[in-house]
């Protein structure tokens, strides 16, 4: 997935001292970690050299953080490569033009709702979410859904923080 106009609106907050700020949406974090729990690999791809991305994916536990990335299809090639996936195993979400190239090289391409019209006609879906509202957690859903495997993963999200989910349906 890419990071900005995402797993954020797409602002970039600039300080004075010129310390960058975006704000991510605690849902999509959730998404991750349920996506990795499903045996999903997680990528986040930006074209942006900022540390910001970096330590939100350091966080989440994402597999692989690309920077500075301005030809995204190559980057999902050699992921694909790397991880020995074909490209219908594969799904990008993006929002701006810099994706095309890498939504052109993935099974599942996927535009979140504010993504500029180009993005949207090359994407076989569009989620209801725009970027930064929990976009990534829809498209995360929608995948493990269509696996058969949401009730499962969020059941055994529940349990291993503590809850009983078989108690509440
Ligand atoms: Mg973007």
């Amino acid at each position: 997935m890419d990071v900005d106009g995402v797993l954020t609106d797409g602002r970039l907050g600039l300080s004075e001292r010129g310390d960058e700020v975006k704000f991510f949406n605690a849902h999509d974090g959730v998404a991750v970690a349920l996506a990795r729990r499903a045996g999903l690999k997680t990528a986040f791809v930006t074209g942006e050299t900022s540390t910001v991305a970096k330590a939100r994916g350091d966080k989440l536990g994402v597999d692989k953080v690309v920077l500075g990335a301005r030809r995204k299809g190559d980057v999902v090639e050699s992921l694909l490569t790397e991880l020995g996936l074909p490209a219908e195993a594969a799904a990008y979400v993006g929002d701006d033009l810099l994706d095309i190239p890498a939504l052109e090289r993935v099974g599942l391409a996927i535009a979140v709702a504010d993504a500029v019209p180009e993005v949207r006609a090359a994407a076989h879906m569009v989620t209801r979410a725009a970027g930064g509202g929990a976009a990534v957690r829809e498209a995360v859903e929608r995948i493990l859904k269509a696996q058969g495997v949401w009730r499962a993963t969020v059941h055994a999200y529940i349990r291993e923080h503590g809850g009983s989910p078989e108690r509440w349906r």
